[in-house]
């Protein structure tokens, strides 16, 4: 099952959301109509009651859609999170051109949630050298506390693909690194196209993840090479705060990223952005200026 927010109403989406760039249009179900007004239309609505949500949605049918869509009415599938998290160097080639050991515990720092976009959102570029960061992004749907390895995808509603871009010398201006300031500027995390519930991927602990910048590739890799998996990050956050429903967490980029080329690269403006991964779909991000 996938839903997306599409002009600011959550409704019950096909697989080809995935690619609803190539298709250009594709047709869902508004989530408020189709249930008489048991779930009402905002989307951060649903996680709260997502229990109750998901068989509910998982029956509806999409043979008589009445919502369309095109990209452009794509917003973020989470609007208002209490809590977002993101974790750094959670993959051994990105520790490793980041010319640091892999770490032991995975760093976690915040992108304050105004910064969240929707998947084909442009990104106004500020002052600075701004960097790209593909992740696969986890949303949870059940409160969760000291959760176990075992139990941790139990309480998350969904996965989708999301961008952590971030803007370098803010990040490493001062006596220690500013991550969450500088991953934060207005649309610095479009994620989407839609939240894919995980029993509609073969793996979702091994999922082909790639960013392209114009094409050209900048960064391929397999979520199953993350050095903490999505399980091990439940459960290692909820054993120090309680993660909430509608919580999101980018869960880090694998190699390939700007500042650790040589020489570096950072986006400018007109370049565009892709980011896929595999069964979700893509993100497309034009910079302006
Ligand atoms: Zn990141």
């Amino acid at each position: 099952m996938r839903i997306a927010n599409v002009r600011g109403r959550l409704a019950i989406v096909p697989a080809s959301i995935a690619s609803i760039l190539d298709a250009g249009v594709v047709e869902g179900v508004d989530v408020e109509r189709a249930s008489g007004g048991r779930f009402e239309s905002d989307p951060q609505a649903v996680y709260p009651r997502w229990d109750e949500f998901e068989p509910w949605a998982k029956e509806v049918s999409l043979d008589r859609p009445d919502v369309v869509i095109r990209p452009e009415d794509l917003g973020p599938v989470v609007t208002r999170p209490a809590q977002v998290f993101a974790i750094g160097l959670n993959y051994a080639a990105h520790a490793a051109e980041s010319k640091v050991e892999a770490p032991s515990s995975p760093p976690t720092f915040t992108k304050f949630p105004t910064c969240l976009a929707g998947p084909f959102s442009p990104v106004p570029l500020p002052v600075g050298s701004v960097d790209w960061e593909v992740e696969l992004v986890a949303i949870i749907g059940r409160e969760a506390r000291h959760v176990t390895h075992e139990r941790a995808w139990e309480h998350v509603a969904g996965v989708t693909v999301g961008q952590d871009i971030s803007e370098r010398q803010l990040q490493m201006m001062g006596p220690v690194p500013q991550f969450s300031l500088a991953k934060s500027f207005p649309c610095f995390g479009p994620i989407g196209p839609a939240l894919v519930t995980v029993d509609e991927l073969d793996d979702p602990d091994d999922l082909a993840i790639g960013c392209s910048i114009d094409g050209e590739s900048v960064q391929s890799a397999r979520t199953g090479m993350m050095l903490f998996d999505v399980p091990a990050l439940i459960a290692h956050l909820s054993s120090i705060v309680s993660l909430l429903a509608g919580d999101v967490i980018f869960t880090g980029t694998p190699g390939g990223v700007g500042k650790d080329r040589d020489p570096m690269r950072f986006l400018r403006v007109g370049e565009t952005i892709e980011s896929e991964i595999e069964g979700i779909g893509r993100l497309r991000n034009v910079m302006i200026a």
